[in-house]
């Protein structure tokens, strides 16, 4: 089958949902049989988000293959549950990175390189690559930021001349907008949508489809103005009223006929009825009043969520399969050291220290690890919250304050967490993390093994320091266990503290593998000591919690 496009624009403002769109999107043609990939193009110039300050730019995602991404591909890749690779994210950074490099060794010829046709050939290139790579029929392309920001023009123009390189029956345009209430009169506004459109078709790319956001109602004589106004076909006009419940756009935008216009568009027909069962209870038990479990997230982005989203949705996905409703409360670890804070700490049933870089707030999130030891609280740490919990028990046991990781004290006495010999070399060249996919030999009889119920699993990293095994005999007397190691025995990837209701830490990030109706084992065990902390002694059932090990493993 030649590959299909769906390009997504987006119009009016910002932030109305584009990313889950396209997911969404992604998941209504596979569940028709397809096999789908997403791709974001966005705008900056930074080559990608991996150095950008979260709170700019929120969490960032890495891929099987170790790609730091935006967080849409978080996103695309929970709503679709399929693995996506580096071409899935593309930025202005690494399109001119590249033309720059290529024109630079002479691949031009001496010609002159401008942004028609260069930028947007090695655009065009790259949403080729989407296919190629994944194996994808049909492939979704979103382009950040709106239409009329100045940075996202070659990327439109690329996607405008796609329409004449692939044929028109192989590429739809969607256009992503926002209808605004006027309070006074309660009316929704279609004027902005119009604006956008125009400005679209200013620049060549018809829309096939306009997905209409709103926080209100969209009556039929709406969405017919709308069609006339922007000569789209009625069908074509969707309205997307905004939920509390983040997956129910899948069934929303199937009630409305997304996915069969979208086909019939493309000439295709499904190749199977799509199967909403397990999306519609899973909407349901989102709705479904459960009891509370108080988890306390203490970290150092908490004022920005979208910081910490996939801990929050790994959070979500186990809860749900444990049948509880996961209130998490967010504590910034800087103010714990000066003492405030503490009261939501000690309220919570479970402590989770996520993933982080840099010296602020080190300290609180150590005493934090310590309260959570002593307490006996169940304690989930998370590459930076793993090697936290190792410097608070080696505080301890070694009887001296001063251990540390050589991040955060280049000159600690006690370095139990710390760059690879082999590593340091680079490292001071300006560094090297370990980044994506890596296997985890789980050892018997740990908590961990019993959670995954598997030998072997792979799991994603984002890290450049380790537990240095010097001390890993040591803190195994006092009461450390190691019950994930890398196949050869070298690297620590999981530890557990033996007497402890729950108290463990990865090295990895398996936030990032855990899909709503797939949720994460070790945020599944997590929860269910979270659970019996509580009080909550409900009956568990849990479908599936095992972590397939993903195909582009390697
Ligand atoms: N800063 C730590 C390291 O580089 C942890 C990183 C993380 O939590 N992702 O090893």
């Amino acid at each position: 089958m030649t590959t299909k496009y769906v390009f997504l624009t987006g119009g009016v403002v910002s932030s109305v949902g584009k990313g889950v769109t396209a997911a969404a999107i992604g998941r209504l043609l596979k569940e028709r049989g397809f096999s789908v990939a997403v791709q974001k193009l966005d705008p900056y110039i930074n080559v990608d988000p991996g150095t950008m300050s979260p709170y700019q730019h929120g969490e960032v995602y890495v891929l099987d293959d170790g790609a730091e991404t935006d967080l849409d591909l978080g996103h695309y890749e929970r709503f679709i549950d399929t693995s996506l690779n580096q071409v899935c994210n593309v930025t202005t950074g690494q399109v001119y990175a590249e033309v720059i490099a290529k024109e630079r060794r002479g691949d031009y010829l001496g010609g002159t390189i401008q942004v028609i046709p260069h930028i947007t050939n090695e655009i065009k290139r790259r949403i080729g690559l989407v296919a190629k790579t994944t194996g994808a029929e049909i492939v979704i392309v979103e382009v950040g930021g709106t239409v009329g920001d100045i940075e996202s023009l070659p990327f439109l123009e690329a996607l405008r001349q796609m329409r004449s390189d692939v044929g028109r029956q192989n590429s739809l345009y969607i256009h992503v907008t926002w209808l605004p209430h006027i309070g006074a009169t309660g009316e929704l506004k279609t004027k902005p949508t119009q604006h956008s459109v125009r400005e679209l078709r200013s620049i060549g790319i018809t829309p096939d489809m306009i997905i209409a956001r709103s926080d209100h109602p969209v009556d039929d004589d709406l969405r017919e103005k709308i069609a006339l106004f922007c000569d789209v076909e009625r069908r074509g006009v969707v309205p997307m009223i905004t939920s509390q419940v983040l997956y129910e756009v899948v069934l929303t935008l199937e009630k409305d006929g997304v996915g069969d216009y979208l086909l019939e568009r493309f000439g295709l027909k499904a190749r199977q009825k799509p199967d909403w069962g397990v999306w519609e209870h899973l909407v349901a038990e989102i709705q479904r009043p459960k009891p509370i479990v108080k988890i306390a997230l203490v970290g150092k982005y908490v004022e920005l969520h979208d910081a910490y989203i996939s801990v929050r949705e790994a959070l979500n996905h186990a809860g749900l399969a444990l049948g509880v409703e996961v209130e998490i409360s967010w504590v910034h670890s800087a103010e714990l050291e000066k003492g405030r804070g503490w009261d939501i700490v000690r309220s919570a049933d479970g402590i989770v220290v996520p993933g982080g870089f840099g010296s602020r707030g080190i300290e609180g999130k150590i005493q934090t690890a310590r309260y959570a030891r002593h307490e006996k609280v169940p304690y989930l740490g998370l590459c930076l919250g793993m090697q936290l919990m190792v410097i608070e028990f080696a505080r301890e046991v070694l009887q001296d304050e001063e251990v540390n990781s050589t991040e955060f004290d280049r000159s600690t006495h006690h370095p139990v967490i710390d760059l690879m010999p082999d590593q340091r070399d680079i490292a001071d060249m300006g560094g090297t993390m370990r980044l994506g996919l890596y296997p985890c030999q789980l050892q018997p009889g740990t908590r961990a093994a019993n959670a995954y119920q598997q030998d072997l699993v792979h799991e994603r990293h984002r890290h450049r320091f380790e537990f240095n095994n010097a001390y890993r005999q040591v803190l195994h007397k006092a009461g450390m266990r190691y019950s994930g190691l890398s196949p050869d025995g070298r690297l620590v990837e999981i530890a557990e503290m033996d007497d402890h209701p729950f108290m463990l830490g990865t090295q990895f990030h398996p936030e990032f593998l855990s899909r709503p109706n797939r949720p994460h084992p070790l945020f599944v065990a997590f929860l269910q000591a979270v659970r019996e902390r509580a009080g909550l002694i409900t009956p568990l059932e849990i479908k599936t919690v095992e972590v397939q090990p993903s195909k582009t493993a390697g």
